[in-house]
């Protein structure tokens, strides 16, 4: 196929008028059901032996749709939808290890994750190393015979690590584990995981894919060995799949994910900016800085550095003052919306810890965790501005 670029691939993505009888946007097939001919047709789909649908768990015409979208995007063989991220990443981690078997992950990232792995390694047998994902090396050290998963989120949430994901994919194949990348920061307009030698990519879909605050959905990309798996095992015994409304959603959201990733790059390069010359802010943490630690795999492995920046006002009651002087810009705990979005962690998410907890999480009192979102970008920098002189 014609190579295109990225803005041309996410309008047509996925998209088959030949089905849909010239649709340009998929329609939406609301059936939990489909019928057969005769029963040598049904043996045949039942069995996978033929293409087709017959159940609501197990895919529809428009959940696929979504699949090829994601997957053309991520340069997948395969794809597969679920009704959020969290089911995505359980099912990318419950197909590729069992009882007993090792996954190394990253020290800081989606606290979820990391509650997910402590959780299976309680309750299910599962053996969880957490490293500095900034040094690859080590995942290396980390690696015991029994190791099945390396798990890579760069950039990180909330802090904006970046890990080198070919590097870490190169110790993952000498080995024989599989490496998974969360790639809900980035986005497939900035990075593309599997082309540096990840097996899986797993979304958020919640956040910049489908983009508009609207919908919970996630997606698992990548081999289609593990993908089939994960939709013939994982999917079928625990559910979680993708609704065909949301589904919709999420590719109407895709059509704009390349304009909207563009001006999100844009709008976080001048917030981060302004910040790190503002002198109330004591750090800025943001992947596009050339003294940022991860900046030289930034460079690397990313087409624009997103739309997250982490900034520091100095303490609790500073990031208080801070995010109730701000007008624009939402108090929420989401990310990757049009909407300009700020979260204070340890007012908000980790409140209930103590202070040290919090550090050891990687995170200060005066953190904020800003999603910049798609407004005039003079507008975003007032906000920011006339909220810093509260601090
Ligand atoms: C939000 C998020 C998730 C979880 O996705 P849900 O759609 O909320 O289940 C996973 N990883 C990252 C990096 C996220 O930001």
């Amino acid at each position: 196929m014609k190579h295109r670029s990225l803005f041309t691939k996410a309008v047509h993505a996925g998209e088959d008028r030949a089905e849909n009888f010239g649709a340009l946007s998929t329609p939406i097939y609301n059936a939990s059901v489909f019928a057969f001919e005769n029963a040598d047709e049904a043996a045949a789909i039942h069995n996978h032996v033929k293409p087709g649908y017959y159940y609501g768990r197990l895919g529809n015409p428009t959940q696929e749709t979504l699949e090829k979208a994601v997957a053309d995007l991520e340069g997948a063989d395969d794809a597969l939808a679920f009704a959020s991220g969290m089911a995505a990443i359980s099912a990318a981690i419950l197909t590729v290890a069992k009882s007993g078997d090792h996954i190394v992950a990253l020290e800081s990232m989606y606290s979820t994750t990391t509650s997910l792995l402590n959780h299976l390694a309680e309750n299910f047998g599962l053996e969880v190393t957490y490293v500095d994902a900034t040094d690859p090396e080590n995942y290396r050290q980390a690696a015991r015979p029994s190791t099945k998963l390396f798990w890579i989120e760069t950039p990180s949430n909330p802090v904006l690590n970046v890990t080198d994901i070919s590097a870490v994919c190169g110790i993952a194949k000498e080995n024989g584990i599989v490496t998974c990348a969360d790639n809900t920061f980035a986005t497939p307009f900035n990075q593309n995981p599997l082309s540096l030698g990840a097996d899986l990519v797993v979304h958020s879909a919640t956040k910049y894919l489908g983009g508009h605050s609207d919908l919970t959905a996630g997606i698992l990309a990548g081999d289609s060995s593990i993908v089939e798996e994960a939709r013939m095992k994982t999917t079928r015994y625990f559910g979680g799949n993708i609704a065909p409304q949301v589904a919709w959603l999420v590719m109407r959201g895709i059509k704009t994910l390349a304009l909207r990733m563009d001006k999100h790059n844009q709008n976080a390069y001048a917030v981060a900016h302004m910040l790190s010359d503002h002198p109330k802010v004591d750090a800025v943490f943001y992947p596009g800085f050339g003294d940022h630690p991860g900046h030289t795999y930034a460079v690397k492995q990313m087409r624009g550095f997103g739309g997250m920046v982490a900034f520091d006002v100095g303490g609790i009651e500073a990031g208080k003052r801070f995010i109730n002087a701000l007008e624009l810009v939402s108090i929420a705990t989401s990310l990757g919306g049009v909407e300009s979005i700020i979260q204070h962690s340890a007012s908000m998410t980790h409140a209930s810890l103590s202070p040290e907890a919090r550090k050891l999480a990687g995170i200060s009192d005066g953190m904020m965790r800003f999603s910049v979102g798609v407004e005039d970008m003079e507008d975003i920098l007032d906000d920011l501005r006339s909220a810093l002189e509260a601090v």
